[in-house]
């Protein structure tokens, strides 16, 4: 296929570079001057758009989708996908599907888990809204860039999927770490701890595949210094969209809104940033009740 590439930071470039590995013609389009083995590089958006069967978006936010997509779709032909790939609100995705859709285009919304390690291996899991048609004219370029995509429904849906997911995963990565740290406390051994809880019901991928203790459990950041794998910064910028989700669509999210008030001292006012999000646990040992 024809593909169009734009957004060539660490999730895009690794992902690009896949799809020129099996064969696809992939012309490539970032601000930043970037190389990319097997991708030709386009002076503008529009440009590496033109003509293409599928334009991929790699992006930051939703703004910024919105003023990228405001440069393509004009220029992408009839029946062409557009596949936003971007982790970005709700109401971006809905709008910029609405707007590709009137220029006769189809367009998708497929936010992604599976960070940098699964961009290089194309071993990402897709979460996908959009139309049937759009989704099996994508659906072997997201076999080529993952392992896994369900398609969760209309447009949004994919994004709606992944800050649910995340939200959950911020609220346990906490509810993990705090018990760690109260463990400690009560001197209780944190193997002793692992081997319980990863087998009872208190069991979750934060604890039995992620765990945030180091020297516990399956390898982890927390077994590297805590050096991400998923940075803290980006779980709140998850944590963020599910909380403006949540607003928008009147639903009650006491836990969301914690995770995310306590992710955003985390990063903002403490030593996150630049951590994996599991770096809640050396976070938690440190405090008293106070
Ligand atoms: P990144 O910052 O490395 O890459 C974004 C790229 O977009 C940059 O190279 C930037 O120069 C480019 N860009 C910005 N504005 C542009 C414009 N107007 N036109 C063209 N290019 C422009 O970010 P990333 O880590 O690759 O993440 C991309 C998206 O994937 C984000 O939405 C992020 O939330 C999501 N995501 C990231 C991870 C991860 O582990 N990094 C995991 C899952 C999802």
């Amino acid at each position: 296929m024809k593909i169009g590439f734009i957004g060539l930071g660490n999730m895009g470039a690794p992902m690009a570079a896949n799809l020129a590995k099996a064969a696809h013609d992939v012309v490539g389009y970032d601000m930043a001057t970037v190389a990319v083995d097997g991708v030709t590089n386009a002076a503008t958006a529009a440009e590496a758009a033109k003509g293409a069967d599928v334009v991929i978006t790699m992006l930051p936010n939703g703004e910024i989708l919105r003023a990228v997509a405001a440069q393509v779709i004009p220029v992408m032909r009839k029946g062409a996908v557009l596949l936003d790939c971007s982790t970005v609100d709700v109401n971006s995705a809905r709008a910029v599907a609405a707007d590709a859709e009137a220029a006769g285009l189809l367009p998708l919304d497929a936010p992604v888990s599976g960070g940098i390690g699964g961009a290089a291996a194309g071993t990402l899991t897709f979460m996908v809204g959009g139309s049937d048609e759009a989704y099996q004219t994508a659906l072997p370029l997201l076999e080529t860039m993952g392992q896994k995509s369900v398609h969760c429904g209309p447009s949004g849906n994919g994004q709606a999927a992944k800050i649910c997911n995340n939200m959950i995963l911020g609220v346990t990565m906490i509810a993990t770490c705090e018990a760690f740290a109260l463990a400690d406390k009560l001197g209780l051994d944190r193997q002793a701890m692992f081997d319980v809880v990863s087998t009872s019901s208190g069991y979750s991928w934060s604890m039995n595949a992620y765990c945030p203790a180091p020297g516990i459990g399956p390898k982890s950041p927390a077994d590297n210094g805590y050096t991400p794998g998923f940075a803290a910064e980006l779980m709140l910028k998850d944590l963020r969209l599910s909380q403006q989700a949540a607003d928008a669509s009147d639903a009650d999210t006491p836990l969301g809104q914690a995770a995310t008030e306590l992710y955003r001292r985390f990063v903002e006012k403490e030593d996150g940033k630049g951590r994996d999000f599991s770096a809640m646990l050396p976070r938690f040992e440190k405090r008293g009740r106070g």
